[in-house]
């Protein structure tokens, strides 16, 4: 259920970004490591709330990004490792995750009915 909500946001949000745009063909999202979001479930869910809408038949990327944890008393970012939170630097254990927990929409691509790139007519050889 988590993902409906999540990919129905998804939806508002990149229909809103899409502006005048007639189709929206691409989306891409980043995914946390650590984030509980199954990207399998937001493409289903996907293909059922987008149809009907500009964004239908559109595909979803994911990018998934690893985690990372950060040790307060010396500031050092390290991969996160799930059986060793202890710093590799001063062996300290107070860390947190300061990446990996993210689920996000990075980028949308569309097109648009009435586009003609001025660029291109200057390119007649
Ligand atoms: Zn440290």
């Amino acid at each position: 259920m988590h993902e409906l909500s999540v990919t129905t946001h998804l939806l508002d949000l990149a229909l809103d970004h899409a502006g005048t745009a007639t189709r929206i063909t691409d989306l891409h999202l980043v995914i946390g490591q650590l984030s509980s979001i199954i990207d399998d479930s937001v493409q289903t869910y996907w293909e059922i709330i987008s149809e009907n809408t500009i964004a239908a038949g559109s595909k979803l990327h994911f990018r998934r990004v690893p985690a990372e944890l950060l040790c307060e008393p010396c500031n050092l970012r390290f991969p996160f490792n799930m059986d060793d939170f202890m710093c590799p630097q001063c062996g300290n254990l107070s860390v947190k995750i300061v990446a990996g927990e993210e689920f996000y929409l990075d980028s949308i691509e569309i097109e648009c009915a009435e586009q003609q790139p001025t660029e291109a007519k200057r390119e007649q050889p």
